[in-house]
């Protein structure tokens, strides 16, 4: 089969390697499309904080495909079956998976990240990690599952009820997730913070009742001014000043989501009495995904998110590397390759 294999950092390229039989408990999905995430580049620069990757690897771990062939003890799946996996794979038997706290295992195997993933032809894994789909469900949609899964975990520690404000900082792919779901949630009045024209446009279109560019406008008072009093704040950037921003503009009892992957050694400047005390803010992060693969499909078939709307550029996998080296495709929204 041909894939796109990461040798050492930085160097990638596409090759033939074989396609491995799927074990008893194992499927082999023929790849329909696998989006590229800030992990992937993270991993192709070799990035510390990134997943310790063991060369080669097949990156990818955002796909959806068809059952090509089952191993003798799958029970769930049959060949033609389209499916989406979850790529973070736990053990089910350690301490942090006992307690239902499964994105904590300690023996966690990531499909793109640890083992070989969708960045390829096929690939082979677990029954377990695997969910069906409706074959009405336009393959890159579905490759969106955890992407989604991904917001979903954030939006669910967001706190958000129906009625509430919230404010997105960041409309990059993630942040445009994030709105839907905030509306989803039950979020009345959405505003977002984004540098970006383009970006601060394509929000209002999508129903934000402001978009507010944080380089020229006092972002605090902009919203003051116009009665926007966020309950909850979601922060899809990941860094210090934006950060610190999310906690400032909270209104008083608000949530606020650190969503936003950060560098290990960013550390923020808060005023403890002004920002943490005195408003009784609640702070929370969101790690991976867990449990909530089934809900995302759902919500995908519903056509209650719209996903399509995300996705900029397809790409075949004989073109893909491009999509690693030339930076042009970073203001990009959301490239899927497709084998
Ligand atoms: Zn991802
Ligand atoms: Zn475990």
């Amino acid at each position: 089969m041909r894939a796109l294999v990461l040798t050492a950092p930085e160097t990638l390229s596409v090759q033939d390697i074989p396609v491995r039989e799927p074990g008893e408990k194992e499927v082999l999905i023929e790849v329909k499309a696998c989006g590229v995430c800030g992990t992937d580049l993270h991993m192709f620069h070799g990035d510390k904080g990134a997943f310790e990757n063991s060369y080669p690897l097949v990156m990818g771990h955002e796909f959806s495909g068809v059952i090509a062939r089952i191993g003798s003890g799958v029970t769930k799946f049959e060949v033609g079956d389209h499916v989406v996996v979850d790529p973070n794979v736990y053990c089910g038997q350690c301490a942090p998976c006992q307690r239902g706290a499964v994105h904590y295992c300690e023996h966690m195997v990531g499909i793109g990240t640890t083992v070989y993933g969708g960045f390829a032809e096929y690939c082979t894994v677990p029954e377990r990690a695997v969910y069906r789909v409706p074959k009405e469900l336009p393959f890159e949609v579905a490759a969106m599952m955890e992407p989604v899964s991904c917001a979903m975990h954030g939006i669910d520690r967001s706190n958000i009820r129906p009625g509430d404000v919230a404010v997105i900082i960041g409309y990059g792919p993630i942040g445009e997730i994030m709105f839907q779901l905030a509306q989803c949630a039950g979020a009345a009045q959405i505003a977002v913070i984004e540098p970006q024209k383009a970006k601060r446009e394509k929000a209002l279109k999508h129903g934000a009742v402001l978009a507010v560019d944080p380089m020229t406008e006092d972002v605090k008072a902009v919203l003051q001014k116009a009665g926007i009093e966020p309950t909850t704040v979601i922060e899809c950037v990941g860094r210090k000043n934006t950060m610190e921003m999310a906690l400032d503009i909270a209104a008083n009892q608000a949530t606020v989501m650190l969503f936003g992957l950060t560098p290990p050694e960013t550390k923020l400047d808060v005023y403890a009495y002004e920002q943490l005390f005195k408003k009784e803010i609640s702070v929370t992060g969101s790690y991976i995904n867990p449990l909530v693969a089934e809900r995302v499909i759902r919500l995908l078939s519903s056509g209650k998110i719209d996903m399509g709307r995300i996705i900029t550029d397809v790409i075949s996998l004989e073109d893909s590397v491009k999509v690693f080296t030339d930076n042009s495709y970073r203001s990009h929204g959301k490239i899927v390759i497709v084998p």
